[in-house]
This record gives C-alpha cells, sequence and structure tokens, in this order.
C-alpha cells in the first residue's frame, strides 16, 4: 500500500466527513511560489486564471517555455516547508471543525513530495491524513466516503476537481475557495451546486450548516 496515494490507510469515523485540498486552500500556494520566482528573476503575473504564460523574466519580460515552468514548480515543491504558509484561519477552522468531523486532505500534487508536505502539515498541527494523487479527485473521493449514510464536504481553488467530486459524489458539499486574492478575480464563476465561499470562516459556516441537514441519499439505479 502507497502512504501516498493509497485511500486504504484513512481510518475514517462514523461522523461526517470534509475533504480539503491542500495549494490555495490549507496553504498558500501562490503567493510563496511568486517569492521564490523572484529569487530567481522570474514573476508571476496576475494576468489571468494560470500559471503558464504568466510566468516571465523579470529581466525582458519574455513568458517562459513551458518545460521551465514544470522545474521551477517541481523545485518549489521540493523546498515548499522553507515557502508555503497556511491560509488566514484556516489552521484554527479546521482545528475546530474536526472535534465533529474527519479531515482529509487530497492534494493533486506529485505523491514524490508527499513527504515534506507531510513534515510541513505536522508542524503546522494539521496532522490529519493526506492522499497526494494526479488522478481525478472525484473518483478518489467516492472511494473514501464509499457510500456511507454521513455528510460529506469537498472545499479545493479548482473548479475541475469539484465538478469531478460532484460528478461522483452528488450529495457532497462543493466548496470553492481561494487564498490569493490577485488571481481570485479571474477564477471561473462556480456552476451548478458549487458554492464559493470568501474566506474560511465562511467556509466553516457552510460546512455546519450541511452537516446539519439530513443527507439527501441519491438513489442509485444500479443498488
Ligand atoms: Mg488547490
Amino acid at each position: 500500500m502507497d502512504v501516498a496515494t493509497d485511500v486504504r490507510q484513512v481510518r475514517l469515523g462514523d461522523r461526517p466527513l470534509i475533504v480539503c485540498d491542500i495549494d490555495e486552500v490549507v496553504l498558500e500556494f501562490i503567493s510563496p511560489f511568486t517569492a521564490f520566482l523572484r529569487s530567481h528573476s522570474y514573476d508571476l503575473l496576475p494576468r489571468s486564471f494560470r500559471l503558464h504564460g504568466n510566468i516571465v523574466s523579470q529581466h525582458d519580460g519574455s513568458e517562459l517555455e513551458r518545460a521551465t515552468v514544470d522545474s521551477l514548480e517541481e523545485a518549489f515543491f521540493a523546498s515548499q516547508d522553507l515557502w508555503q504558509k497556511p491560509a488566514e484561519e484556516a489552521v484554527e477552522t479546521l482545528q475546530m471543525l474536526s472535534t465533529d468531523a474527519d479531515i482529509v486532505f487530497l492534494t493533486a500534487m506529485p505523491p514524490r513530495h508527499h513527504g515534506i508536505r507531510r513534515k510541513l502539515l505536522d508542524q503546522l498541527d494539521l496532522s490529519f491524513d493526506m492522499i497526494a494523487t494526479e488522478e481525478p479527485k472525484g473518483p478518489v473521493v467516492a472511494r473514501l466516503h464509499d457510500r456511507r449514510d454521513l455528510p460529506v464536504a469537498f472545499i479545493d481553488d479548482m473548479q475541475r476537481n469539484l465538478l469531478s467530486v460532484g460528478e461522483h459524489v452528488p450529495e457532497c458539499l462543493l466548496v470553492t475557495m481561494m487564498a490569493n486574492p490577485d488571481f481570485k478575480p479571474f477564477a471561473p464563476a462556480p456552476t451548478g451546486s458549487i458554492v464559493a465561499a470568501s474566506g474560511w470562516g465562511h467556509a466553516h459556516e457552510l460546512v455546519r450548516a450541511h452537516f446539519s441537514v439530513k443527507p439527501t441519499r441519491i438513489a442509485n439505479p444500479a443498488a
């Protein structure tokens, strides 16, 4: 069993489940990644909702090649403990929620960086289970939740992840949230049942409200 990617490592209690992304949700990503880029004479410009095409040389403003961006991102993840900090109110809100719910981190970071991220989260007193996988998130949340008759919530900054979870776990509360204020205006408007949270205080209210109502089980035609 691979400790980084396998959902079987997670032992859930008989209580609600919160599955939570890391980058831009629990830890700041864009702000520290920008600081990292500047330390290498590059910059990340908030011009659209993407990294590629917006990372430029500070010398001549030229856009970086995809392969260079990928290698910078790799170097950033490998030294993330020196750069990344918790998003505002993330730590205390997750601690409060964890008194009544299981929390599982689901990060799309390459699994090879699981160890350093685990260490950083532990240092921040965020010792909740973490799965690092580049697979679509919907099937992973479905395997975790396993159709239990308990409320489930998913928090992420990327619409494709939220839509994937909505497709595979229709009863799940879908919350979109993003720490970085400069890129937030470029985020796609939430579609379907996705709810936007202004920050962790708001996300806390949304999750609590969802957990206080009995989940309506979507009929499974195969059952
Ligand atoms: Mg993210």
